[in-house]
């Protein structure tokens, strides 16, 4: 008998491999970098109608993603030219925000041993200045953005990238590495091309990283549409499109402006994995 069932057994453990609980992740871990610290003047600006004239911390992240096939980076931050500024960088509009960089990104990649040219991909939720301002520390990095973004004419028509720029233009969601681990979320609204990230890390488990789909969380509570939005009905598309894509990889929302949210939260050099 003994040895019947350790053949079956033995059988068994052929045609059904043992599972190890968890799919296999690419990600290995992820860093959140500082990649700005501001203060709005009046945070209606995001919210029409509501909290006119109320000032707000806001925080700028950096993301570094640590995949089997190499280091990828989400948003640049704002330039590390304005770590230099002993007072900022003032907006034109006084009720915008106002930019610090406490830290460069350069520092922070430095300190984990990390050089440019060590990363491997990278891509940019939209081409504002505080999340494409270190683009060009990257030169020989493949960017990824939506076409419809690359294409948007910048001021006075110029493009929004430096020409020579590695890059990948996609029109629509886009698995990186092809795993699963790391998905591009086409999210426009707030830009035409706006995307955000999905990442599955193999402890901390699903987060979508915001973009400026939304800026904070009441925001996102309230569904609320900044006015500067390029659509306010893809805008809301969009979050709509999060919201579910939470509910069915069981995932966290990660907020990149919103300060509350980032001071719970763990940064480089420390990480999650
Ligand atoms: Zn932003």
């Amino acid at each position: 008998m003994n040895r019947a069932f350790g053949l079956i057994a033995a059988v068994l453990s052929v045609v059904l491999p043992v599972s190890s609980g968890h799919a296999q992740s690419g990600i290995e871990k992820l860093y959140i970098l500082n990649c700005g610290e501001g203060v709005a003047g009046d945070i209606s600006r995001w919210s029409p109608g509501v909290n006119e004239g109320k000032s707000m911390d806001f925080v700028d992240n950096c993301y570094l993603i640590k995949h089997a096939q190499g280091w990828f980076l989400w948003d640049t931050g704002i330039p590390d030219a304005v770590a230099a500024m002993p007072n900022g960088l003032a907006p034109a509009d006084p009720k915008a925000i106002f930019w610090h960089r406490p830290k460069t990104l350069a520092a922070q990649l430095d300190q984990l041993g990390i050089k440019p040219s060590d990363i491997k991909a990278m891509a940019v939720s939209h081409t504002h200045p505080d999340h494409i301002g270190n683009v060009e520390m990257f030169p020989m990095t493949m960017l990824y953005v939506q076409k419809a973004e690359y294409d948007w004419p910048g001021a006075n028509n110029e493009p929004r990238f430096k020409p020579g720029h590695p890059v990948t233009t996609l029109e629509g969601d886009r698995d990186v590495f092809g795993d699963g681990s790391l998905t591009i979320l086409s999210t426009p609204g707030h830009t035409p091309g706006h995307q955000s990230l999905l990442v599955k890390l193999p402890k901390t488990g699903a987060i979508v990283l915001s973009g400026d789909a939304v800026h904070f969380k009441s925001n996102w509570d309230n569904r609320r549409v900044p006015a500067i939005n390029s659509s306010k009905e893809q805008t809301l598309a969009s979050m709509q499109k999060i919201s579910e894509t939470l509910t069915k990889e069981k995932a966290q929302l990660w907020i990149n402006h919103d300060k509350e949210q980032r001071d719970s939260l763990k940064m480089s050099p420390e990480f999650y994995d």
